[in-house]
């Protein structure tokens, strides 16, 4: 397969095309492979892999490879293309996975499957992102990412906190968990690969861009009723410490799976409460009319500061 005059490089463990490497270079033996966005600057071929996730469209001819000058290959666990100046050849992999924008085309010869799915691009390359976490069992925590974060390799972890600005989620490779917490952020995720895993807290709406693969999940923690209840009843009778008012408050509704309101599947659907009272010392010691009003979830709520997540000292401060 490759030139005579071809350097053979033996290598063991984790293997890394990082540029230095007279291309074109082949790659062959390693388990998975992983190609990074914006990293090839000829073609990218790939020989008898098991499966292919590939965000670049498949299906380019495959690039000659009597020209090979560099082979690396030995007793190879997992190959990372970081960079490379001219084509790549990929022989003898499992799984090959491909990122957005990684090269121009990519072929496929002899694959067993191949997965590819066009149906949204991310607005930035994956290669700019401010996180990146690359490689196998890595385990990272960040705050509040701008712009987006990427994950490559297999079973690593990313949790995100506090997230406060809209965010791309690029998960490339297998196995790999990420958590998003955050309020009023939207969340648009893009896998490469299988069985990955990303959560979201309640105030995080999350959706997928693109699958190319199988099995992975996106999940959303359900909103919490509380989150619905403007002022609570003890809240209430607090601003109603001496004479006749008449107060308002909301409570969580329990075992309402969808809104007797909007007719919507809910999450959280809270009934709003009135009482009309003598209070004295903030006790309600005589009423003259309570009742339970209308009920309202997440879809339908009058309640203007959802979907953000406070505190019950930032709640009250901003009712103040
Ligand atoms: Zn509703």
């Amino acid at each position: 397969m490759s030139g005579e005059d071809a350097v053979r490089r033996e290598v063991s463990g984790d293997v890394r095309v990082g540029g230095s490497e007279t291309a074109p270079v082949e790659l062959r033996g390693a388990e998975d492979v992983y190609v990074r966005a914006e990293s090839v600057a000829g073609k990218l071929t790939i020989f008898d892999p098991e499966h292919v996730f590939t965000d670049v469209p498949p299906g380019a001819e495959p690039a000659d490879s009597d020209g090979v000058r560099t082979v690396l290959t030995g007793d190879l666990d997992d190959g990372y293309v970081d960079a490379a100046d001219g084509d790549v050849f990929v022989t003898d992999a499992e799984d090959v996975f491909v990122e957005h924008g990684a090269v121009e085309t990519v072929s496929a010869v002899g694959a067993e499957q191949v997965f590819h799915d066009d149906a949204a691009s991310p607005t930035r390359s994956p290669d700019d992102y401010e996180i990146s976490v690359s490689g196998w069992q890595r385990n990272r925590s960040v705050r509040d990412p701008r712009g987006g974060v990427s994950v490559r390799g297999a079973t690593n972890e990313l949790t995100v906190t506090d997230a406060r600005h809209d965010l791309t989620v690029y998960v490339a490779g297998w196995g790999n968990e990420v958590r998003i917490e955050g309020q009023a952020v939207e969340v648009t995720v893009y896998f490469v690969g299988r069985d990955n895993r990303v959560s979201v807290g309640p105030y995080v709406t999350a959706t997928t861009g693109a699958e190319s693969g199988f099995d992975n999940e996106l999940e959303s923690d359900p909103l919490p009723p509380e989150a619905l209840v403007e002022r609570t009843e003890a809240e209430a009778y607090r601003g109603a410490f001496f004479g006749r008012h008449k107060v308002t408050y909301q409570e969580p509704a329990p075992g309402k799976e969808w809104c007797p309101n909007c007719g919507e599947t809910a999450d959280a659907v809270v009934a709003r409460k009135q009482r009309d009272a003598f209070f004295l010392f903030g006790k309600p010691v005589r009423t003259y009319d309570s009742g339970d009003g209308a009920f309202e979830c997440e879809h339908c709520t009058a309640f203007a500061i959802g979907p953000v997540e406070l505190t019950p000292a930032e709640r009250k401060r901003i009712l103040e």
